[in-house]
């Protein structure tokens, strides 16, 4: 049998990440445009068994094992399958058994099944929980997510701000943008406005990094993910993007060029803080107009100021 459990793999969210995939390949409540996993998804909504807690808790300690010998112990065990986690109707008790490890446990799902309230019960074992939003209104969401006939969003919407109310551990939000769909303005801003109501940790803003399932999909470009930025920061207190760039987030090394790039990869930079950034190193605007010129940043404008942020791909 192939093995459930990968990693540690470095994730901006989580640190060093243990990932467990705790359902079989491409079992999925969604079948959104952009998945990443493929089009041939089998959808469902009704929880199963898959596969044995227990089973899993062992391939994760013989995993740590190895681990622990070069003193690399993850930040968190994170479950976060290429499907629907909470379809798993033994995630519960996945979590308490991983619970022994005493390393905190992470589940990253698209909320679809929130209202249940058995799924509730399970996510509020979590240390860690992402909960997906990538739009509030019914046409856009399943033109995004491309839901099983028997979801609801009200319930989906509902869920989340219940299960936010119960819920002690760090709650993020996480929200695909994709160029046509869900990146106008006003889409946009019901989207915040809906987050804003349960006030998560941090709202993630991320793009498809890899070729979506469908045609004619496409990820939402530099001026959109700005704006989006702009309009989630209005109503949202911690907001940063996902946009493909784990590496060097934030290292400050005096280093002007570092500096940057690694921060417009996480947050858009207005551009009179990009210049008083560059003044504290003393150089120069050249070194600015050379990273545009190398295609490694991109300046665009939104509510009367310019921006800087990453260029997605190089
Ligand atoms: S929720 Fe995730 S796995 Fe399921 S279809 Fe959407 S992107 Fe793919």
């Amino acid at each position: 049998m192939e093995r459930r459990v990968f990693g540690p793999v470095p994730s901006r969210r989580l640190g060093q990440s243990l990932g467990i995939n705790n359902i079989p390949y491409k079992i999925c409540t969604y079948s959104c445009s952009y998945c990443q996993v493929g089009k041939a998804i089998k959808m469902q909504v009704n929880r199963q068994e898959f596969y044995k807690p227990k089973e899993l808790a062992d391939e994760v300690k013989s995993l740590l094992k190895d681990i622990q010998k070069n003193e690399q112990l993850p930040d968190y065990i994170t479950i976060v399958p290429d499907g629907e986690p909470t379809l798993d109707i033994y995630l519960g008790k996945l979590i308490d058994e991983l619970k022994n490890f005493k390393i905190p446990i992470a589940v990253i799902t698209n909320s679809s099944l929130i209202h249940l309230p058995d799924v509730q019960e399970d996510l509020l074992k979590a240390d860690f929980v992402s909960v997906k939003v990538d739009a509030v209104s019914f046409e856009t969401w399943k033109k995004m997510d491309r839901p099983h006939k028997k979801l609801n969003l009200d319930d989906i919407k509902q869920g989340i701000q219940s299960f936010a109310n119960q819920f002690g551990g760090k709650l993020v939000t996480e929200t695909m943008l994709v160029s046509g769909i869900n990146d106008s303005p006003v889409e946009l801003e019901n989207t915040a406005r809906f987050i804003e109501t349960f006030n998560p940790n941090t709202a993630y803003i991320s793009i498809p990094t890899r070729p979506p399932a469908f045609k004619g999909v496409f990820p939402a470009d530099e001026n959109a993910v700005t704006a989006a930025y702009n309009i989630f920061r209005q109503h949202i207190a911690k907001v940063e993007l996902l946009t493909g760039y784990e590496g060097n987030a934030f290292s400050s090394s005096g280093n002007f060029r570092e500096d940057i790039l690694s921060i417009t990869a996480v947050h858009p930079m207005r551009e009179d803080a990009v210049m008083e950034l560059m003044h504290k190193t003393n150089d120069g605007k050249e070194l600015l107009d050379n990273l545009l010129g190398e295609n490694l940043l991109e300046k665009s404008g939104y509510g009367g100021h310019y921006y800087y942020l990453r260029k997605f791909k190089k």
